[in-house]
């Protein structure tokens, strides 16, 4: 299977994180997907490691295999169905502000292809001619010391891989909830937060409102709404305001006070 086409190249970072979640839609083979990744984001301007990188970081957020069934078995336009598409857009979007990521550190650490450039190699050639020894040397702990911090920068984008893949499984489990949630209590679903004073600004404000289960809230479905979010859908309230509107009120409000 061969990778789509991208026809007009993307201008903003919404259009870039659409057309890589395409790219990783569409299933093609690491190499497939790595060289149409490669000519989409040619304009950015990123290292080729950056995005190799990127890529099979990305890549090894998999779906787990309980939601890949749960999308199998579930009802169209459910929350189980709705949350397996904005997972390709959250791994687009890990994808794209890891390989910035990992081009900044190479840039630090002094690994940007313009100072491998052919030039600087045959001055180095010329040098090691004249003072073979030093100049080894000098070049052995360059390496050493450029391969320390390449080590350092991975380990450092392993964390917000590991924060992405913890997000990506609330985001599963909080769609399964839902989705098992609107087979027993119907469409519009009631949220509900833990009331123990501890819950966040965002879950505490929509508790005791109502959400449709066949479109995502913006905050998230309940339980995914943050690292810890112990929120859970049920039944609906008596309530005539969304979830969405009073969480939109909220957020603007928080603007404001900025
Ligand atoms: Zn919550």
């Amino acid at each position: 299977m061969t990778a789509p086409q991208q026809q007009v190249p993307p201008r903003t970072e919404t259009e870039y994180i659409q057309a890589v979640a395409i790219l990783l839609a569409a299933g093609g083979t690491l190499a497939a997907t790595e060289t149409a990744l490669v000519a989409l984001m040619a304009p950015l301007k990123l290292s080729l490691t950056a995005i190799r990188t990127a890529l099979r970081l990305a890549a090894s957020a998999k779906m787990s295999p309980q939601f890949m069934l749960a999308v199998q078995k579930s009802s169209r336009g459910g929350p189980v169905q709705i949350t397996a598409g904005s997972q390709k857009r959250y791994q687009a979007a890990y994808l794209i502000t890891a390989a910035k990521r990992i081009h900044k550190a190479e840039l630090r650490a002094g690994l940007s292809p313009k100072k491998q450039d052919p030039d600087l190699d045959t001055n180095q050639a010329l040098a090691a001619r004249h003072k073979p020894v030093t100049t080894e040397r000098l070049s052995e702990k360059t390496e050493a010391a450029k391969d320390a911090q390449r080590a350092e920068a991975l380990k450092q984008e392993k964390l917000f891989l590991e924060l992405h893949k913890r997000a990506q499984v609330a985001r599963e489990k909080a769609a399964i909830k839902s989705e098992l949630a609107l087979k027993q209590h119907g469409k519009v679903l009631g949220w509900y937060a833990v009331q123990d004073g501890t819950a966040s600004a965002e879950c505490a404000a929509a508790h005791g409102h109502n959400f449709n289960a066949g479109k995502r809230p913006i905050i998230g479905y309940p339980g995914s709404v943050h690292p810890y979010c112990r929120c859970n859908p049920g039944p609906a309230w008596a309530d005539n305001q969304p979830v969405d509107i009073v969480v939109h009120s909220l957020i603007k409000k928080k603007e404001r006070a900025l």
